[in-house]
């Protein structure tokens, strides 16, 4: 899609659980070419509202769509195919896999065979494919030195760039990214809002939700705050920041 153009959308998203609104007629849009962030303490409902944008699970009220689509009931293979990629909270990755082969079970999401079939190298043409596609989207995350290291071996600064990898092998026109800071050093931290702000200039949607204010600040062309399941504030990092209702949030005023 063309920088602007809006590709993920909720529309007044709620989630409640027994007793908890852990999402409160939420809107928020990611376009082409930004970086939209979702921040919030820790039982804010960010996972929720990802769990739902994803197709992990559903509203209990309003509205997803991806690509001008309304998502309601389907599967997050549906937004998989329409192309949504993203990463975990917790690192998921096959650690005694090479960075290779588990970032090519990202191509194999798309590919048409399905990834068992050509993992028995049942079609040896749609396997090259496959392993030049990965080995592609590993350069461009600049992983290429390590492709035949093991992942687990990796630092966990890496680990999770294989994970964005893996999620670029699947094509996506949006990156959604739960916690991609979350335990990181300093330095990794900065390798990976270098490799997003990249993505985002080759054109890709990306939200990322984060409880690490400071990372989102420097990054994200806009912000939401979640509190308690509802949007306390939405604008630039600058408008966010200075709003009282976050810096109470955030010092527990
Ligand atoms: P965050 O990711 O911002 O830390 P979560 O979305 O994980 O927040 O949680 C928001 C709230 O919803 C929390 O109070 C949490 O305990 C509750 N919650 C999350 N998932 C469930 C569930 N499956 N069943 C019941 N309560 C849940
Ligand atoms: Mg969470």
């Amino acid at each position: 899609p063309p920088a602007g153009e809006e590709v993920l959308k909720a529309q007044n998203v709620t989630k409640r659980f027994a007793g908890l609104v852990a999402n409160n007629a939420v809107n928020m849009d990611v376009r082409a070419g930004e970086v939209h962030a979702l921040i919030g303490p820790n039982g804010a409902g960010k996972s929720t509202f990802f769990n739902m944008i994803s197709g992990v699970d559903d509203p209990t009220e309003g509205q997803v769509s991806l690509m001008g689509q309304t998502m309601q009931g389907k599967p997050s293979r549906a937004f998989a195919a329409l192309g949504l990629g993203r990463t975990f909270q917790h690192v998921r990755l096959l650690g005694d896999r090479s960075v290779l082969d588990n970032v090519a079970l990202g191509a194999h999401r798309r590919g048409h065979k399905g990834w068992v079939a050509s993992m028995l190298r049942a079609d040896r043409a749609e396997e090259a494919a496959v392993l030049s596609e990965a080995m592609r989207q590993i350069e461009r995350c600049g992983l290429g030195a390590v492709a035949h290291t093991p992942a687990a071996s990796l630092p966990l600064g890496q680990q999770r760039i294989v994970e964005i990898a893996r999620a670029l092998a699947g094509q996506p026109a949006v990156l959604l990214l739960d916690e991609p800071a979350a335990g990181l050093r300093h330095l990794e931290k900065q390798g990976l809002a270098k490799l997003l702000t990249q993505l985002r200039a080759e054109g890709l949607a990306i939200l990322v939700v984060e409880h690490d204010m400071e990372f989102v600040m420097n990054l994200a062309d806009r912000i939401t705050v979640l509190e308690f399941g509802t949007v306390i504030a939405h604008g630039t990092p600058a408008q966010v920041q200075a709003d009282p209702r976050v810096i109470a949030a955030y010092l527990g005023g």
